[in-house]
């Protein structure tokens, strides 16, 4: 694939070695940005052009611009890992491409090539690579989390897709995601809200989704719980994923069970990883409707012996209970979440190159 050229317009004002240093010897998540950024624009007489490379800073939006109004907007989050030679690499960015023209299609947005998208990862590291923190040990799973993105600019209240787009790609140093590490979290389940509904953005990966759950993150904040869980919004009664990962649930007899792909599912590449490492690793993963009375009978009777949940930022995520209006469901059968530590290592020693990259999982970035 050939890459796509980005013109660079080089930050006059990069921040100062010593200053990064600090930022990456605790970066958090999200609080800290690169640089540059990368820049494509889209207008319906020209396509895609005026690829570049600039300094990180502030948008210049008309207030009119269709995104603030009607929310036609998409992202994506992927990250960039150092490995022991020094050398940068991304994590199947073709798959998040191929999502990216689905969310695309999704919002009538334009949908972006292969080589564009690679291209401004590409492009966008070329010249931030120092923002790749180097991991101090194995446990130590610091990478660059990449947000590309993109917005309808257009300025024009009336309600049609835009004709004019801008697609970025901003960069932040990122430290592992859940404060706790591997300690097992409380998941709030939202019987009121729902995430998607067939036929909606459920499948998309788009602001709008976010915005509408955010209410149902209050509830489990105030219930002291870090993640939502959604039931499907027809029969209230399929376990569809989190806010922004997708569940796995893990039964006694090595059997490793996500919920069924439908529009209102998002399709994570990890959970796609983690389906295809499960059966490497000898278990049985099984793609299939799973109910929230499944759920609750599986931890009392002790047939679920671990819960899971997997994304991009968060990795593999054990979850130790489920906190409901009027039931708090915690697994009785396993200890120590073992499958789950299991399929977290084998990805991160795959991510860092740790292990052989026997499925071509990894491209390489600088
Ligand atoms: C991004 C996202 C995920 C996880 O996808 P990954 O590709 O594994 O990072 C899961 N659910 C939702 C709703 C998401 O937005």
């Amino acid at each position: 694939m050939p890459t796509a050229s980005f013109d660079l317009l080089p930050n006059a004002n990069p921040k100062a070695d010593t200053l990064r240093d600090g930022i990456l010897a605790n970066p958090g998540f999200g609080s800290y940005f690169t640089d540059h950024m990368a820049h494509v624009r889209w207008t319906l007489d020209t396509g895609w052009h005026g690829h570049e490379v600039r300094p990180y800073g502030p948008l210049t939006l008309d207030p009119a611009a269709a995104v603030l109004h009607y929310g036609q907007e998409i992202f994506e989050g992927i990250k960039a890992y150092r490995h022991a030679d020094g050398s940068i690499w991304t994590f199947r960015p073709e798959k998040n491409a191929e999502r990216f023209r689905r969310s695309a299609r999704r919002l009538a947005l334009p949908e972006l090539s292969d080589e564009d998208f690679i291209g401004s990862l590409k492009a966008l590291l070329a010249q931030d690579h120092a923002w790749v923190p180097t991991p101090a040990s194995a446990a130590d799973e610091c990478s660059l989390y990449l947000r590309p993105f993109m917005i309808a600019s257009e300025a024009f209240l009336g309600v049609r897709p835009s004709q004019e787009v801008d697609y970025y790609v901003i960069a932040s140093p990122a430290a592992a995601y859940f404060k706790g590490g591997i300690a097992p979290v409380s998941i709030w389940l939202s019987t009121h809200y729902k995430r998607a509904a067939p036929g909606g953005t459920g499948f998309a990966k788009c602001g709008g989704n976010y915005a509408a759950s955010l209410a149902a993150q209050k509830e489990a904040s105030a219930h002291d719980c870090s993640q939502v869980a959604f039931l499907d919004a027809v029969e209230n009664t399929w376990i569809e994923e989190l806010g922004g990962m997708n569940l796995f649930f893990v039964y006694r007899d090595g059997r490793v069970v996500t919920p069924r792909l439908t529009d209102t599912i998002l399709e994570g590449v990890t959970r796609d990883s983690v389906l295809t490492l499960a059966r490497d690793e000898g278990l049985t993963p099984e793609e299939r409707p799973i109910s929230i009375d499944e759920w609750r009978e599986g931890a009392a009777s002790g047939e679920i012996t671990e819960v899971f949940a997997c994304g991009t930022a968060a990795v593999i995520t054990p979850v130790g209970e489920l906190v409901t209006e009027n039931e708090r469901i915690r697994l009785t059968g396993g200890d120590g979440n073992p499958i789950a530590k299991r399929l977290r290592t084998k990805l991160l020693d795959l991510q860092y190159g740790r292990a052989e990259d026997t499925h071509g999982w990894l491209t390489r970035l600088v």
